[in-house]
C-alpha cells in the first residue's frame, strides 16, 4: 500500500489521471490531460498528495492543511465532515466523489478503501484501468461514466 496516494480529502491519488500519466511517463496521456488542468504536459508530475512531488493546486490544498493541523490522516477521521472546505470544493465532480468516498474510507479503513477505489475505475467492458473523471476507455473506446 502506497500511503502517499491516500489523499486526506478522499480523492484517492491512485486513480488520478495526473498521477497515472506521471507514473507511466505517458506523453500522449499528458497531452490530453494538460488543457483540462490548464497546465503544460511537462508539468503534469505527481507522486501523490502525501509525496514529495505534488502537482499544482494539490500542493496548497486547504483540506490537506486542515488535516495536517488536526494531526489526522484524512477527513474520514474528522467529526466535522463535511465542512465548509468540502462544501466550497471548486470542482463539482470532485465534491461528489469526496461525499461518496470519505464515509466509505471511514467505514472500511485505508487498505480496503484504496483497493476499492482502484477497482472502481476499471473499464467494465474490457478491464483496462481507468482514472477518475474518465468518460471513454483509453483501451476499448467504450463510453464509461464512473464517479
Ligand atoms: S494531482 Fe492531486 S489528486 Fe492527483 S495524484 Fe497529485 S495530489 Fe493526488
Ligand atoms: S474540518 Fe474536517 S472535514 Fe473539513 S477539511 Fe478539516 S479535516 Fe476535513
Ligand atoms: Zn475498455
Amino acid at each position: 500500500m502506497n500511503k502517499a496516494l491516500a489523499a486526506p480529502c478522499g480523492l484517492y491519488c491512485g486513480v488520478c489521471g495526473i498521477h497515472i500519466a506521471s507514473r507511466d511517463n505517458n506523453q500522449k496521456f499528458k497531452e490530453k490531460l494538460a488543457p483540462v488542468y490548464g497546465a503544460k504536459p511537462e508539468d503534469l508530475i505527481c507522486d501523490g498528495c502525501l509525496s514529495d512531488r505534488v502537482f499544482g493546486y494539490c500542493k496548497t490544498c486547504p483540506i490537506k492543511s486542515c488535516c495536517s493541523d488536526k494531526k489526522i490522516e484524512g477527513c474520514h477521521q474528522c467529526a466535522d465532515f463535511p465542512c465548509k472546505f468540502i462544501d466550497n470544493f471548486l470542482i463539482p465532480v470532485g465534491k461528489k466523489v469526496i461525499l461518496r468516498s470519505v464515509p466509505r474510507w471511514r467505514e472500511v479503513g485505508t487498505q480496503q478503501w484504496m483497493a476499492e477505489e482502484d477497482k472502481r475505475y476499471i473499464c467494465p467492458h474490457c478491464g483496462y484501468p481507468g482514472f477518475r473523471g474518465v468518460k471513454k476507455c483509453r483501451q476499448c473506446g467504450n463510453l464509461i461514466d464512473l464517479d
